[in-house]
């Protein structure tokens, strides 16, 4: 089959690491299977190694943008280490363990979510 967009040459099923580039930071997407362009470099893939190179690229997307918001939010400021616990984190923490606690005490009991709703009256 011939590239489609440059028709140029035969495509060649392969799989290679592709470089990926967002924002001006890049990455490799790792062992991406496909028909390969020799011309022009397109790249065309069936649609589950299509979702699976998305899932990649939006994955390093959101790290370059959350490293560019950290970046514009510290760049005039001076970071202080106290060595103090987080009060945020030691909260979020306590949460997570009575939801856990209650989680695998529900799982112990053998009832489902519903009975213990019905057990607390709260329906
Ligand atoms: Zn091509």
């Amino acid at each position: 089959m011939k590239c489609l967009p440059c028709g140029a040459a035969e495509l060649v099923r392969d799989t290679r690491d592709m470089p990926y580039t967002y924002k001006g930071e890049s990455t490799i997407i790792p062992d991406v299977t496909g028909d390969f362009c020799l011309a022009c470099g397109e790249v065309i893939t069936d649609a589950e190694e299509s979702r699976r190179t998305m899932a990649l690229m939006l994955e390093f997307n959101k790290q370059v943008n959350a490293s560019m918001l950290l970046d514009r939010l510290t760049h005039h400021c001076y970071i202080l280490e106290t060595g103090n616990e987080s009060y945020r984190f030691r909260q979020s923490s306590e949460e997570a363990k009575v939801r856990i606690q209650a989680r695998e005490k529900l799982k112990r009991s053998g009832k489902t979510p519903e009975d213990s709703l019905y057990e607390e009256n709260l329906f």
